[in-house]
């Protein structure tokens, strides 16, 4: 049987069907042999797929993970690490491996955490990432790759569906893509560090930054005795990259309205001032994030008028704010009709921030890993992300306005993630982002609707809310503790749908998030209402 190495070479098992091929078409038999191995695993993988679809699968059965998890390669088998060839590993990750994914990108009934979907021509695009496997970091489309070029084309198109640019005065000239919006709070909190301590740093003879000081050196240069950042319910991934940047999981304080009252989302205007002038007075320097999207209920931070306020804020007092927009900034590509103003106006002037996170593998329908990162200071975001010392890696484009990519972000070498994104809004435009989102946001109120109206369920965060207050999450809960309690099992285990659970308020909930281009808000809808009234009816029958 073929080594490793030669598994694609001559002694494979159809040399001479591919030998002839490769007389004709001037290719080496491997060559030859490499395109039809591809060309059939990517039919099998399509039919593999279509059979799934048609089941509408959300997720694997319980025995298919175990055989999965009991078919991989252990250090204790006599035959671990030697090589199987091309075929058989082929083989079996249809016959294991596939079988126990679960189905979030190919069933419009999974509803678990917001994962989003894969719009078919972004997937097509992505395969084309791989096979090509450009590398992204340094600009050079004189004589190079146009993927740099292209990755700009993407980020501009994507800052217009979110009219980043309605305040003419800001540009958002330092942008990339990231591997998720965790990358891209991580990246947000690194510049904020960096500009609100460059801020307050006394011109020194070498010009050094902060990212040349270190962070402990440039504070005592600067007289800065600590960095807090002002938040409400923020996003785990806050604390995370507060974590990662050296500011610490305690520097991230909550200034929640009305704290413990019925909008624990929302920013504290006047707590935020409040802060803003006792920090300063006490050499603390401040970063604002804004939590455009809250994670249990799709709510926002900021409302109509709140952003030009803060704003205003941040500049009297040095302030750099961060909007963490991972889904919730999608907002502003709805259509701009009376069913969606007051998501408009939740996401209004989030263009007002210093920087801005996105994720494409969410809402926009690209496929994992994929996130977006905006800022509108390319003087801080230079400092932080410069690689020093490196002549091999300076672009050939010194006059173009295209930043290489390695400079403005966490990685140096980097996949083309921009292409699906590219492909996506080419293929979709304007129009089909907002019918896409749209969808989404119908499919849960309808589902918000039906909770709020039944007996047998709550609606959270409140009742008394307006429908237009959904986005795309819905949370609930059954108004029967005992059914409370396992609601979210009885409700994957029907296999229909799938949801996540979660706790609010000290009690367990259910999340039911909305993010597939696949929806179908009457199909969807007539499903997902029949799942909750049957678990409903049985549970009240046993009782
Ligand atoms: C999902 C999410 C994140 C984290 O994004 P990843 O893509 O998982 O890195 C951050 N913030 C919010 C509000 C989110 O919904």
């Amino acid at each position: 049987m073929a080594s490793s190495t030669a598994a694609f070479s001559s002694s494979s098992s159809d040399s001479r069907g591919t030998q002839k091929i490769a007389a004709a078409a001037n290719k080496t038999a491997a060559e030859s042999s490499h395109h039809h191995f591809l060309t059939q695993a990517y039919d099998r993988l399509r039919q593999a797929i279509a059979a799934r679809e048609d089941n509408n699968s959300t997720l694997p059965t319980p025995n298919q993970l175990t055989a999965a998890i009991s078919d991989l390669p252990r250090p204790s088998q006599p035959h671990f690490l030697s090589a199987r060839g091309p075929e058989a590993t082929l083989d079996h990750l249809h016959s294991a491996i596939i079988p126990a994914l679960n189905g979030q990108s190919l069933s419009s009934r999974y509803y678990g955490f917001v994962t989003g979907g894969v719009l078919p021509v972004a997937e097509a695009a992505d395969n084309i990432v791989t096979a090509l496997d450009q590398n992204v970091q340094v600009h050079l489309p004189e004589n190079h790759s146009v993927s740099t070029c292209v990755e700009d084309s993407a980020l501009s198109m994507v800052s217009s569906l979110l009219d980043l640019n309605r305040n003419s005065g800001y540009v958002w000239s330092s942008r990339t893509f990231t591997t998720g919006a965790t990358a891209s709070n991580m990246v947000g909190l690194a510049c904020a560090r960096e500009a609100v301590i460059s801020w307050r740093l006394p011109n020194n003879p070498d010009s050094k930054s902060p990212a040349d000081l270190g962070l402990l050196a440039a504070c005592r240069a600067a007289g800065v005795s600590d960095i807090q950042i002002l938040t409400s319910m923020a996003h785990s991934s806050i604390y995370k990259a507060a974590s990662i940047v050296g500011l610490g999981h305690d520097a991230v304080r909550e200034v929640r309205a009305h704290s413990g009252d019925d909008e624990p989302w929302r920013l504290d205007l006047d707590a935020v001032e409040r802060e803003l002038a006792t920090a300063d007075e006490s050499c603390v320097a401040t970063i604002i994030v804004v939590n455009a999207g809250e994670v249990n209920t799709g709510r926002f931070a900021t409302q109509a008028f709140d952003m030009p306020k803060l704003r205003s804020l941040a500049d009297r007092y040095k302030a750099w704010i961060h909007v963490d927009g991972a889904f919730g900034i999608f907002a502003r590509a709805l259509p701009k009709t009376d069913d969606f103003l007051s998501l408009h106006a939740n996401a209004a002037g989030l263009e007002l921030a210093d920087s801005i996170a996105a994720d494409g593998h969410k809402l926009l329908n690209v496929p994992y890993d994929n996130g977006i990162f905006f800022s509108r200071h390319p003087d801080i975001v230079t400092q932080v992300f410069q690689n020093p010392n490196a002549a091999y890696l300076s672009s050939s484009a010194s006059s173009s306005s295209i930043q290489s990519p390695l400079n403005v972000g966490i990685e140096n070498s980097r996949r083309f993630r921009a292409l699906p994104v590219y492909a996506a809004l080419l293929s979709e435009g304007r129009e089909g982002y907002a019918r896409m989102l749209a969808n989404m946001v119908l499919l849960a109120r309808n589902i918000a609707q039906f909770v709020r109206d039944s007996e047998a369920f709550e609606w959270l965060p409140s009742e008394n809310a307006p429908l237009e207050s959904t986005f795309m999450i819905v949370l609930f809960r059954a108004r029967d503790p005992r059914l409370n309690n396992i609601l979210v099992e009885r409700i994957n285990e029907t296999r229909q749908i799938f949801v996540s659970g979660t706790s609010w308020k000290g009690e367990k909930a259910v999340r039911l998030a909305v993010g597939s281009w696949r929806v179908d808000v009457e199909r969807d809808a007539a499903v997902i209402t029949e799942v909750l009234t049957s678990i409903a009816s049985a549970a009240s029958v046993s009782r």
